[in-house]
């Protein structure tokens, strides 16, 4: 990216409302489901989110890369570039080891709580749709930013890797929120080396049975290798409910309290019947 060139952020903005039109598209044509009743103000919400998220962190996962592997060309560190690798080896090894490391981020902030009091943003929203591809909690982008920028500096690969292997991500992203399915053949083929629709949105089922399965991010072998691939089929997958059991419904609607979400504690039990007796 020289003087005359876009910024990276300019081109990863580009690149998500490309990707955003595409699967709204996708959703429109080939709907999974009916869209969700409360569909205007799920977009705000997670709209106002996004723009929150791109101001204060989204946009630095992407560009965490970027800046890194600017700032370790003006270092002795050169790691894979100084043993001449190939542009496409550093991008498909970078690649390679990014979705290892948010496989093992995203089953962390499952497993502690308070890291899952910031992940529960992204699980709130009652439906699924392209639109929850862009709802994370700004710390969430932080926590993220942290763990490539430390991937990009120990590999030490070219910026053009960096922008190769985010693109991907990035498009990725959106992709696996579809609410829309592949065709029967295609996902066959592809659930069992990448995250598809129907596997992350298993990820997103309300049942915490089935929300502790499918970390992938794009490739879904650290999950078979884990024992944590889940497919849903038929009936079942079809009634698949959406959001966060234990937190009030009321606390997730707007951008205002999502944005102190993480604060908030979760009910421990389900609401008890009245006693009539
Ligand atoms: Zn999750
Ligand atoms: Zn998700």
């Amino acid at each position: 990216m020289g003087e005359n060139g876009p910024s990276p952020g300019v081109f990863f903005l580009a690149l998500m409302l490309v990707g955003f039109l595409a699967v709204a598209a996708w959703e429109h044509l080939r709907p999974w489901q009916a869209a969700s009743p409360q569909l205007g103000g799920r977009w705000a919400t997670n709209f106002g989110l996004w723009v929150c998220t791109h101001v204060s962190g989204y946009a630095i996962v992407p560009v965490a890369g970027i800046v890194t592997a600017w700032c370790l060309s003006a270092t002795p560190w050169q790691g894979l570039q100084a043993v001449g690798s190939p542009l496409w080896l550093q991008a498909v090894l970078l690649f390679v080891a990014l979705d290892a490391a948010r496989w093992a981020s995203h089953a962390a902030m499952h497993r502690w709580a308070w890291l899952w009091r910031i992940h529960r943003v992204h699980h709130s929203d009652v439906a699924f749709d392209v639109t929850v591809g862009v709802r994370f909690h700004p710390a969430e982008a932080l926590l993220y930013a942290c763990v490539t920028a430390a991937l990009v500096a120990s590999l030490g690969v070219n910026l053009w890797a960096v922008l190769a292997a985010e693109a991907v991500f990035i498009l990725h992203n959106l992709f696996c929120h579809a609410n829309a399915r592949l065709p029967a053949r295609a996902e066959r083929w592809l659930s069992p080396w990448m995250v598809t629709p129907d596997l992350h949105r298993v990820h997103h089922a309300e049942e915490p049975a089935l929300y502790n399965l499918n970390f992938g991010t794009v490739l879904s072998v650290w999950d078979r290798l884990a024992g944590t691939l889940r497919r849903v089929e038929g009936a079942d997958h079809a009634a698949l409910g959406f959001g966060v059991q234990a937190l009030d419904s009321s606390w997730t609607r707007s951008l205002p309290q999502l944005l102190v979400l993480p604060l908030r504690a979760e009910r421990k039990t389900a609401p008890q019947p009245q006693n009539t007796a």
